[in-house]
């Protein structure tokens, strides 16, 4: 339910509603907007008859269902667009958001150099894998916390904020200490316990598409993490799997368009995992912006050919390079800047 307050409801009326909506055994999320406060109310479908009541007290102007399945998601909760801060570096601004980096951490001096190139290039936010989910048991696992370890290095040299995969709840506390965005992958969007935990901690989730996720199932899984207090949710499209196998996954970019007029989260695109070819990561990077990207994340690595995971989609620093220029017109295209 959205209960919205009239102009000027006063502290005590706000704070009256809210007490209303526990006493009805509903969940409050208020939203205070520059003219008015909006509450949402979420609990248990069945009582939504009692909230209707709400209308009747003092401050409150009117009191609508929020039709949709995910409730905080949704745009009928928040019209205005979510802006997430990390570091000084906002998802869901006027300025695109480039995260660049190897698929996994592999040594020192691999993802110094990989943060050294996205740096020099204009990216904003390094990426690394130290838990991997590899299809393969006998596949390269990741190094685990020497690995964080690398990461918060890499972050001090540069200033790059760092991303990093959280795979299992045991583990996302000590990811937490390090990493400054959690990424949930694409196999673990629908990991209820996992999306349960990360929405109780205070790090920005990064929410990665499933292979074979609706967007009404993509939503259900950022509201998890919005119903546990946690709003800082950004949404990634990855890929999804299709009959085609000429390409790693089948880059859904109507998604992008779709997923801004249903939800007020930011939405960025991964075209590296979406194709699985580097010579594709420019192109369908260029048309991701285009179709209303908040931002990209994109595969980078010193030594592609040498990388433990993902080196045929990894661009070299030059051509990640070279990307970050040719993108500037096609942002200026869409109204935002990079
Ligand atoms: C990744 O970004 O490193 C990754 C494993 O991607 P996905 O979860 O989309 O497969
Ligand atoms: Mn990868």
């Amino acid at each position: 339910m959205i209960i919205v307050m009239k102009k000027g409801a006063t502290e005590d009326e706000i704070q009256g509603t809210v007490a209303r909506i526990n006493e009805l055994g509903y969940k409050e999320h208020l939203i205070r907007g520059v003219e008015r406060t909006v509450i949402g109310a979420v609990g248990d479908e069945r009582g939504k008859y009692m909230l209707e009541s709400l209308v009747t007290l003092a401050g409150v102007e009117s009191v609508t269902p929020i039709l949709k399945p995910y409730k905080l998601a949704s745009r009928e909760s928040r019209p205005e667009p979510t802006a997430i801060n990390v570091n000084g570096v906002v998802f869901g601004g006027e300025r695109l958001v480039v995260i660049g980096g190897p698929c996994s951490v592999e040594s020192r001096e691999q993802i110094i150099d990989s943060a050294m190139a996205v740096k020099a290039a204009g990216g904003h936010i390094l990426r690394g894998g130290a838990y991997k989910p590899r299809t393969s048991p006998y596949s390269f696992q990741g190094m685990a916390e020497e690995g964080l370890k690398l990461l918060a290095e890499a972050r001090e040299k540069t200033g790059l904020p760092v991303q990093t995969e959280v795979m299992d709840s045991s583990e996302a506390d000590l990811i937490g200490e390090y990493a400054d965005i959690l990424q949930i992958g694409a196999r673990n969007v629908q990991n209820f316990s996992l999306l349960k935990k990360v929405g109780q901690m205070k790090k920005p989730v990064f929410l990665k598409r499933g292979m074979s996720t609706s967007l009404e199932e993509f939503l259900m899984s950022a509201e998890y993490v919005l119903s546990q207090g946690n709003p800082d949710v950004i949404l990634c499209e990855r890929g999804i799997r299709t009959f085609e196998t000429a390409t790693r996954n089948t880059l859904d970019l109507a998604a992008v368009p779709l997923l801004k007029e249903l939800t007020h989260l930011p939405v960025v695109v991964d075209p590296s995992h979406a194709t699985g070819l580097w010579r594709l990561v420019p192109p369908m990077a260029k048309a991701a912006v285009a179709a209303g990207a908040d931002g990209l994340m994109i595969e980078v690595h010193p030594k592609p050919s040498e990388a433990f995971s993902d080196g045929a989609q990894s661009l070299k620093p030059k051509v990640f390079d070279q990307l970050m220029r040719d993108l500037v017109p096609f942002a200026n295209a869409a109204g935002r800047s990079l």
